[in-house]
């Protein structure tokens, strides 16, 4: 059989270790699972939060318990001084590298178009498109060679088959042309960028048990929300020395929504 020259880690070494990631938004929902599992993978991760400072400290403590490293920051996504900054401090914190980022933080404003406010159209382009932006320019002066951008972008970049949805499905397909612009840019330095486009998925952003749910069943293939580790599975994948030839790509995980 013909050798591969991907490299793998041994069995006595977790696949990133050594690695330190910086994840936005892992307090809570998908965030938070993949904060879970980039550390069980050997990450040394830090991650900010909103507002919700008890559950933040709490999944540094169960990392910490189980022998990992992690740090929680309060930084607003859409503050682009205090997320550059925080970038810059879990860099320094953590050895002066970055060599993982996950762009997770976002906000789903729904409504008609008629009653819409710019507010929160406002809102969804700074917390779901700027900072993006930001804390790839942030990520990118600590980052060297096998770097990993990962965006949590949605489904609805590709299909969004209800009403009320056009400014968060617009906010997910800009960042669609961003990693595929990027790529290009970020190629030669060995380093890759995708976005993930998760359909529902069970979170407080959009519970199972939600009014929308059924509805959103309907348009599926395989008729349930997922599961915040499910696409914490394919994060840790893209992060991976495996998943080297995989950049500027959408990869959607969703149940066959956008089939
Ligand atoms: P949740 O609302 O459950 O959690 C959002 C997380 O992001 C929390 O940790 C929250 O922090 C943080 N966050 C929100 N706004 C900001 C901000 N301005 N600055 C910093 N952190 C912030 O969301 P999900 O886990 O469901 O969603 C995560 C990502 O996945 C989002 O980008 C979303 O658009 C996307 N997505 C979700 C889907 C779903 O069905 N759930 C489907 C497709 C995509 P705090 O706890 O402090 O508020």
């Amino acid at each position: 059989m013909a050798s591969s020259n991907v490299s793998s880690a041994s069995s006595s070494s977790p696949v990133l270790a050594g690695k330190v990631a910086f994840v936005t938004g892992g307090s809570r929902g998908i965030g938070a699972a993949i904060v879970r599992r980039l550390a069980r993978d050997g990450a040394a991760v830090a991650f900010s939060y909103a507002s919700s400072g008890a559950p933040a400290d709490e999944l540094v403590r169960t990392i910490e318990a189980e022998g990992g490293r992690a740090l929680a920051l309060k930084i607003d996504s859409a503050d682009a001084d205090a997320l550059k900054a925080g970038i810059d401090r879990a860099a320094g914190h953590f050895g002066g590298r970055i060599d993982i980022l996950v762009n997770n933080a976002g906000v789903l404003h729904l409504g008609p178009v008629e009653q819409f406010s710019l507010a929160d159209f406002d809102r969804t382009i700074a917390v779901n498109v700027r900072a993006v932006f930001v804390a790839i320019q942030a990520a990118l002066a600590h980052m060297g060679t096998g770097g990993r951008i990962v965006n949590i972008s949605s489904t609805n970049a590709e299909r969004m088959p209800f009403a009320g949805g056009s400014v968060y499905a617009m906010s997910k397909s800009a960042l669609t042309g961003l990693v595929q612009g990027l790529a290009r840019d970020l190629g030669p330095r060995g380093i890759t960028v995708n976005n993930v486009q998760p359909g529902p998925v069970d979170t407080d952003m959009n519970p199972a048990s939600g009014p929308m749910a059924a509805t959103m069943h309907g348009f599926m293939a395989i008729g349930r929300h997922g599961h915040a580790d499910e696409i914490a599975g394919m994060v840790a994948y893209l992060a991976s020395p495996e998943a080297a030839f995989v950049t500027g790509a959408g990869l959607n995980i969703d149940g066959g929504f956008a089939a």
